[in-house]
């Protein structure tokens, strides 16, 4: 690996107090040591491996302006937009698939993909067909009406898309995050991807780079080109070009 990036769980800025959700995320006052601690592994390994200093920020509708603010505080080379809530409760949480109706949560969820794209604040878009984790089926019908503008979204907010592998752990089949159908949307229309193990360990870190790599020649999409994407934060990350 010659490029890595660090993205840790930003804080959960939208909640009151200094650390409102310790089991997932950071505090906000330790925000300043994690980009501490960040850009001096991009100094300790300078030579060896390319370190880009990022975080992952939590997309929550109405708090644009705050995030915006948050995010320019701190010196990073990139930011990962993910929407974690739909209708109020968390995309990971599977006892809500009991009591939900999933046709109005899988709506919600991508309207707020959507609006992420579109605030123009990130620049990679993280694990895009995530909610579908421990979902019953979205209905392809379903999918022919919701991912099209998610896609259009995407490609329009000049930020790439990650291929998230996490969707391989979390539901063991044969999907990442975006699955293949949201996938061939966004090559279709030229976004460019980039590659996330959503590493929560050690032993995750690269995970089933191969198959990402396999399954991006299934899509047609050139792997042996990699090239460079400059984020809106005057770095630039390394990504798969699909036009
Ligand atoms: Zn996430």
């Amino acid at each position: 690996m010659t490029i890595f990036g660090v993205s840790d769980h930003g804080p959960a800025y939208w909640l009151p107090g200094d650390h409102a959700q310790p089991g997932t995320q950071m505090a906000i006052s330790e925000m300043g040591a994690y980009v501490a601690e960040a850009q001096e592994l991009k100094a300790r390994y300078a030579g060896r491996i390319e370190v880009r200093v990022g975080i992952e920020a939590d997309w929550i509708e109405g708090r644009a302006e705050d995030l915006k603010r948050w995010l320019n505080d701190y010196p990073i080379d990139y930011a990962l937009g993910s929407v974690h809530y739909a209708l109020g409760t968390n995309i990971f949480n599977q006892a809500r698939w009991q009591r939900e109706e999933p046709e109005a949560v899988f709506r919600a969820y991508y309207a707020s993909v959507v609006r992420a794209a579109r605030s123009g604040l990130f620049d990679i878009l993280s694990h895009l067909t995530a909610v579908e984790s421990y979902s019953p089926p979205l209905r392809p019908e379903l999918a022919a009406e919701l991912y099209p503008e998610v896609a259009d979204a995407a490609a329009e907010s000049g930020a790439a898309v990650e291929i998230n592998t996490s969707g391989y752990r979390k539901m063991g089949g044969d999907e990442p995050f975006p699955n293949r159908t949201m996938l061939r949307l966004l090559i279709e229309r030229g976004v460019p991807l980039t590659f996330g193990a959503d590493s929560h360990r050690p032993q995750e870190v690269g995970f089933a780079a191969n198959r990402v790599v396999a399954l991006l020649q299934e899509l047609g999409v050139d792997t042996q080109n990699a090239q460079f994407f400059r984020t809106k934060r005057g770095s630039t990350l390394s990504v798969f070009p699909t036009r």
